[in-house]
């Protein structure tokens, strides 16, 4: 290959000049260099000089089954050979179908109608126009507004930087932003002492309930990041708090918009977190025991298995029949140009293959106890607190005297041949789904070495 680099050092110099990298401040790149990745095998990544990282954050949350997977290799390879693209206006293929149903079999019911964006800040943007435009085809213009969870993340383009409440995201293009009202969080690290989630969950339930009385008249919808939320540093919260959201967005006639892009995929322990809720009434005897069914249900991510940008809002029937018209105007015009792109569908399909195939819930729930029965020294270290866990996500605080812990972790890390990628003072992990025993191991063991340095 022409050009092709050799190194590490020439493909960072080039890197730096060239390519302004997100989530960033470049100059940072001064003392915490960029590590160039050659190629990726299972968990691992690897460098030029031959250096390998256990990948413990799915490379940004995205990645289930490990990089390079043979099985969506294939798929993807036989969809290149078929058909790499077409537009999905006046169009249709069978990925995109195929796809659709089997989210429809797999959702909480009711969810049956798919619209496709290629990230998941698009699939917000997706969820909140279209929430507004059925309160304005129903003959309701006025709800307009949305509410979000204290320090929510809901993605970066400027309808969803509204509902998302990260400071240093959002400061620097305060202008440009309808700013959108936040409710508590029910993070049950804010719970009182001697509180428990439960009831903590239950009394920010009860703020949002006065939040809806007050303001539903001008409310379309309610957004949140159903049992975890990720970029405030994987809080998690008690389950009722999503039953009583249910509860009360009908009462009060507000959509409840469950941003998944990152929990969805089995990553709570079931496929969506949403089911996980406790119903908010007894199902009937041989009902499917789902917890709630959300007005709007977003996913991105690990859709594809970390493969390619795609995402999907699936919605109720009714909130579908609401645009369907006579009328060009009532209907939903959004697009992109790449919207149910053919390669990115078949990766999601050899992606829900993996999890039929393999019973991977079952076995998440297996690797997630090992996890916790060996992590004993790590999660009884002086300095962890708020040890956390749901499903395939483990959080914990490091107290440190370092104020820049998260770049040294970062380094730190890389020196013992782990991506950690901490949040603040909070280390997490989130490992692709193919871990195995010996490599939780490994992750275990060097993270408590590297809490030892920092703590
Ligand atoms: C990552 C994320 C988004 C944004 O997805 P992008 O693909 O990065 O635009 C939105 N919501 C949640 C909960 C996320 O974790």
């Amino acid at each position: 290959m022409p050009n092709s680099p050799a190194t590490n050092a020439d493909l960072l110099a080039r890197s730096l000049s060239a390519v302004w990298h997100p989530c960033s401040q470049m100059k940072h790149y001064e003392n915490f260099p960029l590590v160039p990745i050659a190629r990726g095998a299972g968990i691992w990544l690897y460098d030029y000089d031959g250096k390998r990282y256990l990948d413990a954050v799915s490379s940004w949350w995205v990645n289930l089954f490990g990089h390079c997977n043979p099985r969506i290799n294939a798929a993807l390879r036989d969809q290149f050979e078929t058909l790499e693209h077409v537009m999905l206006a006046g169009f249709t293929h069978e990925p995109v179908v195929r796809l659709s149903e089997r989210l429809r079999t797999l959702a909480p019911v009711g969810l049956g109608h798919c619209f496709y964006g290629s990230d998941g800040a698009a699939a917000v943007e997706i969820a909140l126009k279209m929430s507004a435009h059925y309160w304005r085809n129903v003959g309701k213009p006025d709800k307009t507004q949305f509410i979000s969870l204290k320090n929510s993340y809901h993605g970066e383009t400027l309808g969803a930087l509204s509902v998302t409440d990260v400071a240093l995201f959002r400061d620097a293009y305060g202008a440009l932003i309808r700013q959108q009202a936040t409710v508590p969080s029910p993070d049950w690290r804010n719970a009182v002492a001697g509180e428990s989630a439960e009831a903590y969950a239950l009394r920010c339930a009860a703020a949002l309930e006065q939040h809806l009385q007050q303001h539903h008249a001008q409310l379309a919808a309610f957004i949140v990041e159903p049992l975890v939320q990720g970029a405030a540093g994987m809080a998690m919260y008690h389950p009722v708090y999503l039953q009583r959201a249910r509860q009360l967005c009908d009462t009060y006639g507000v959509h409840l918009i469950a941003d998944e892009i990152a929990v969805g995929m089995g990553r709570t322990g079931t496929m969506f977190a949403c089911e996980q809720a406790p119903p908010p009434q007894p199902l009937p005897r041989g009902e499917r025991g789902y917890g709630i069914t959300p007005d709007f249900l977003l996913l991105s991510k690990g859709i594809t298995g970390g493969y390619l940008p795609l995402s999907v809002v699936m919605t109720r029937d009714d909130i579908y029949q609401a645009f369907y018209a006579d009328e060009t105007a009532r209907g939903f015009l959004h697009s992109h140009s790449y919207t149910g792109n053919p390669l990115a569908c078949r990766a999601a399909l050899a992606t829900l293959d993996i999890f039929a195939q393999d019973d991977v819930l079952a076995a998440n729930r297996h690797k997630a106890a090992y996890l916790n029965r060996i992590a004993r020294s790590l999660r009884e270290h002086r300095a962890v607190r708020n040890w956390r866990n749901t499903g395939m996500i483990w959080a914990f605080e490091v107290g440190s005297p370092h104020r820049d812990f998260a770049q040294r972790c970062f380094a730190l890390a890389l020196q013992n041949e782990l991506l950690l990628r901490p949040i603040g003072n909070t280390i997490y992990f989130m490992p692709p789904y193919i871990i195995g025993e010996e490599e939780i191991d490994l992750l275990v063991n060097r993270t408590l070495q590297i809490v030892d340095q920092l703590g």
